[in-house]
């Protein structure tokens, strides 16, 4: 007899796990999948370039209630070996500064492809558009029922996700089937998100990318940092080295968003507009920065320090220059909150990871049940750590052990 699996969910995880769980001929794998086709986040990922894992994985990278819980896994499964994995597939990667591993086509679809080309094994039925909407546990194993379809399983896998990123299939389901069979939840909140700002200065700048060193601030006190990408919206700040800092703005008041957009000490800044404002006096003092900056975010700068147009470079104080140098490197953005789910990347919380072995992701309450990605309450750093979890986690749960 085929020992039949059931995994909910056609995401980053439940591939993985529907492709390792087939490896062993005596069992007839069922992947279900809500949405018309598998994988559609992943193909969003990395701005569409897909950032699939980060060699620098570690347990430090990770968060939830007990982030340790993820060691086990990370230490079976670390990147080499989901490269390994990959490569298996017939894909192709280069690695980035910073350990960022991307497909060598640098499109999200060929990751995608690989993977929808290993679930075509005989003993692999995927279903798309097949919404599991409630599950039991049965005499065999479990009953799953996807509207007016039923499904027996003797074991079964959920790997349907976090609620992040609704537009791309972001929803409560694995929360709620899993709580049908006596599983908890941690508080769930949005991380890897833009921040809201407020509205003064960056719609001007709506568009612009600058290399950044970002604090965010709570009065004087620094809550977290990050340096790299800095994306200005209509409604804010995005961008990775936000994202990195958003994780430090769920749920507080107060916060200031502070950007060093010149890597050098303010004295220094100083010096330069001082000779600036001698070479080119009779330039129009807001832009005193050009060729320093991008003209929209030197004229910015100037605004902020409080520097207007009109008159000549030549006419600015040595005070006014101070004011320029302090805001080129200490820019400060009030905070009005974080974004939601719907523009996050990731759930932080999830199921709670104590009611799961770490070594299989077992359920520790019902034998039989697993559970893998972004679903536990595991979530990652920016920089390709969270897939590198929904892989990790999905090979290993699809061992079944
Ligand atoms: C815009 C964006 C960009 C990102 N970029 C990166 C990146 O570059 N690098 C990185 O590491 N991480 C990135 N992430 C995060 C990463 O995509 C997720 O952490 C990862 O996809 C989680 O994998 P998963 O399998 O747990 O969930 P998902 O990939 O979300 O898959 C869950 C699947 O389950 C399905 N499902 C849910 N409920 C049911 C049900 N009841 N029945 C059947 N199917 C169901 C869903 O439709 C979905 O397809 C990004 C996320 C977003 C939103």
């Amino acid at each position: 007899m085929m020992e039949k699996i059931l995994i909910i969910g056609g995401g980053a995880s439940g591939m993985a796990a529907a492709i390792a769980a087939s490896q062993n001929g005596a069992r007839q794998v069922t992947l279900l999948e809500r949405q018309a086709r598998v994988g559609k986040k992943l193909a969003a990922t990395g701005n569409g370039r897909c950032n699939l894992t980060n060699l620098e994985a570690s347990v430090r990278r990770y968060h939830g209630a007990d982030p340790r819980f993820a060691a086990p896994v990370l230490r079976d499964y670390p990147p080499e070996r989901v490269l390994a994995f990959f490569s298996s597939l017939g894909l192709q990667t280069v690695t980035e500064y910073g350990g960022r591993v991307y497909p060598r086509s640098d499109h999200a679809g060929s990751v995608l492809d690989v993977l929808r080309l290993g679930l075509e094994r005989e003993n692999i039925t995927l279903l798309t558009g097949c919404a599991a909407e409630a599950m039991r546990r049965s005499a065999e194993g479990f009953t799953v029922t996807a509207g007016e379809r039923g499904f027996d399983a003797d074991k079964l896998i959920l790997a349907c996700g976090g609620c992040a990123g609704g537009k791309l299939g972001g929803v409560m389901d694995g929360y709620v089937l899993a709580a049908s069979l006596g599983h908890s939840r941690t508080a769930l909140y949005p991380a890897l998100t833009p921040l809201r700002t407020a509205p003064d200065y960056p719609r001007a700048l709506k568009g612009i990318r600058v290399d950044a060193r970002v604090r965010l601030r709570k009065g004087e006190r620094v809550l977290a940092q990050a340096r790299g990408d800095v994306l200005f919206t209509d409604t804010g700040l995005s961008g990775t080295a936000v994202f990195e800092i958003s994780r430090a703005a769920a749920g507080e008041t107060g916060l200031t968003a502070e950007l060093c957009l010149f890597d050098a000490p303010e004295e220094t800044l100083f010096d330069d507009l001082c000779a600036r404002r001698a070479r080119w006096g009779a330039l129009e003092a807001n832009r005193i920065l050009t060729g320093a900056a991008q003209s929209r975010v030197g004229q910015m700068l100037c605004r902020y320090a409080g520097i207007s147009g009109g008159a000549a470079a030549e006419t600015l104080t040595d005070a006014q220059l101070h004011a320029l140098a302090q805001a080129m490197c200490a820019f400060r953005l009030p905070v009005t909150g974080a974004s939601g789910f719907e523009a996050a990347q990731v759930t932080a919380g999830g199921l709670r990871t104590s009611e799961f072995d770490p070594e299989t992701l077992q359920s520790r309450i019902v034998p039989g049940l697993y559970a893998c990605g972004e679903l536990l309450d595991i979530d990652g750093d920016c920089g390709g750590f969270n897939l590198q979890w929904a892989w990790a986690s999905g090979l290993r749960a699809g061992e079944l052990r």
